[in-house]
């Protein structure tokens, strides 16, 4: 397949993992952020071949396991009224809330609906204008102009009873935090192809200037993350720090300009809480004043108590990179992907998922961790 098979050539993945073990003086800690690229790091057992020299972190970049547990609760209130139906994406259906899910809310009669894109609610709630269609919009800067352009498409259309319940994130406040955190041990990341595709990647330089961290946009595939790690790997042992991109096939430093447009247009930064990681200043996306009357926290009034994360669950720990999925005392025993007590063990993004079915060798790793 053109754009794939070109870039799993097993022999050119052999060759950067050999110039990337020449080139390192010393163990080097490098996060990628994006969860695509933890599974394909997993996948390709590049991880486990550079372990010597170069420590894989895994971010917090599953939009899904970033989703707090108090949002999932308001979506399961408004799924229970009797004129609103919650459409979302499938990978959110399983994710637990305070207590239960949205799949588990529907098996006892609230309306939910999984769809393959919020214009499939729009077209919902344009058939069905006796019910109320809200979409529980989840994800990053890539699917962000999607939920911007539904709102677009449902005004142009004169659809009143379609509205979005926004857990959109943006990645960079994330980034920032990892920085900024006193145990930090990050010294270079691996930025996610998809989204520079979307929004560029020239708004990185600041991060990049103040915290002199090396950051490299790259794409998924084994040859895109072995070259992505290698360009940080020549980057910190030159002294450097700039933003490079590996995925030129697909990124550009301005990003898409249309999908930007249509993003500022119905979006704005807001502070949004991040499950297992707290508030995170200006790390989400919410509709602008202008677009108030699609906005489903204005337009409903929702009354859920304060959600408590589970006291097991240690996925803020794997999603800052603290701690590895294996090494939670819950994994792999009471938490698996048949029976999942956090996010990241349910999305298909999820780093708990990717070393569930990647490295089966993992196990349950008990360790001391004292950053908790
Ligand atoms: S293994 Fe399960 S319980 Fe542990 S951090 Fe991952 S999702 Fe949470």
């Amino acid at each position: 397949m053109k754009y794939v098979d070109e870039f799993r050539d097993a022999s050119v993945v052999d060759r950067l993992l050999e110039a990337i073990r020449r080139r390192t003086t010393r163990r080097r800690t490098i996060m990628e952020i994006c969860g695509g690229q933890t599974h394909g790091l997993l996948r390709s057992g590049i991880d486990a071949a550079l372990s010597d020299v170069v420590e894989l972190v895994h971010g917090p970049g599953c939009p899904v396991c970033v989703t707090s547990a108090s949002l999932i609760d308001r979506a399961i209130e408004l799924a229970r009224r009797p004129n609103v139906i919650v459409t979302t994406f499938g990978d959110m259906l399983r994710v637990p809330g305070s207590g239960e899910s949205l799949v588990g809310a529907r098996a006892t009669g609230a309306r939910v609906r999984a769809v393959y894109s919020p214009l499939d609610a729009v077209a919902l709630a344009e058939k069905n204008p006796d019910d109320e269609f809200v979409f529980f919009a989840v994800g990053f800067e890539t699917t962000a102009p999607a939920t911007a352009l539904a709102v677009l498409h449902a005004n142009r259309r004169g659809i009143r009873n379609f509205s979005l319940l926004s857990a959109h994130v943006r990645v960079q406040p994330a980034m920032e935090a990892i920085l900024a955190a006193p145990d930090n041990r990050v010294e270079s990341f691996l930025a996610a192809g998809h989204v520079a595709t979307v929004v560029g990647y020239e708004s990185y330089a600041d991060l990049c200037r103040r915290y002199r961290v090396p950051i490299v946009v790259t794409g998924f595939e084994p040859i895109d993350l072995a070259a992505g790690i290698l360009a940080c790997v020549e980057q910190l042992e030159t002294g450097r720090a700039a933003v490079e991109n590996r995925y030129g096939r697909s990124a550009r430093s301005e990003g898409n300009r249309h999908a930007v447009r249509v993003l500022e247009q119905v979006y704005e930064p807001c502070d949004r809480e991040w499950r297992g990681l707290g508030k995170m200043p200006g790390g989400g996306l919410r509709l602008r004043d202008a677009w108030r009357r699609f906005d489903a926290e204005h337009r409903f009034e929702i009354f859920t108590p304060a959600a408590a994360e589970s006291s097991v669950c240690r996925s803020g720990e794997v999603l800052s990179g603290r701690i590895k999925p294996h090494q939670c005392p819950a994994f792999g025993r009471e938490c698996t992907p048949d029976r999942p007590l956090g996010a990241p063990m349910v999305s298909s993004e999820g780093a708990c998922a990717a070393y569930f079915h990647h490295r089966p060798d993992a196990g349950p790793q008990l360790v001391e961790i004292t950053s908790r």
